[in-house]
């Protein structure tokens, strides 16, 4: 599977996700929870994409995500570090999309936990704009 079928495939499958916007710290506590979940024990640690409105995983095991993250970005990028640990393998294939699911399902349970206001999540679920959807 190409990066932009892939793309298309996981917006589409996880809507929810995809319409849960983070800002940076929060979103970074996220991923920090996730990596330690998953028993990614190589994670190296999360910073801040300035420049660029997408996420990247490096051969280091760190993370960047942009100023304003979507759960499922963060989700996509600790799947990578996920599948490189666990599989050898950085590539958008059918695997990854099997681990992004897992990862996906967790941090929407876990969600309303970690922010520590369900209203609001639940607000965010329904939101049409997920640009302007905000959790601090
Ligand atoms: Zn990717």
């Amino acid at each position: 599977m190409t990066y932009l079928k892939f793309y298309d495939v996981e917006k589409e499958r996880f809507s929810t996700a995809q319409n849960v916007t983070l800002e940076f710290p929060l979103a970074q506590r996220i991923v920090k929870k996730l990596a330690r979940h998953f028993k990614v024990t190589n994670f190296s640690g999360v910073r801040k994409q300035t420049t660029r409105w997408c996420g990247h995983a490096y051969s280091d095991y760190s993370i960047s995500i942009p100023k304003k993250a979507t759960l499922l970005l963060i989700c996509h990028e600790v799947a990578h570090l996920y599948n490189k640990q666990y599989l050898g393998d950085w590539s958008h294939s059918k695997k990854l999309m099997r681990t992004l699911k897992r990862i996906v399902h967790y941090a929407l349970k876990m969600l309303p936990l970690w922010v520590g206001n369900s209203r609001v999540v639940s607000l965010l679920y329904t939101s049409n704009r997920p640009q302007e959807a905000k959790i601090e």
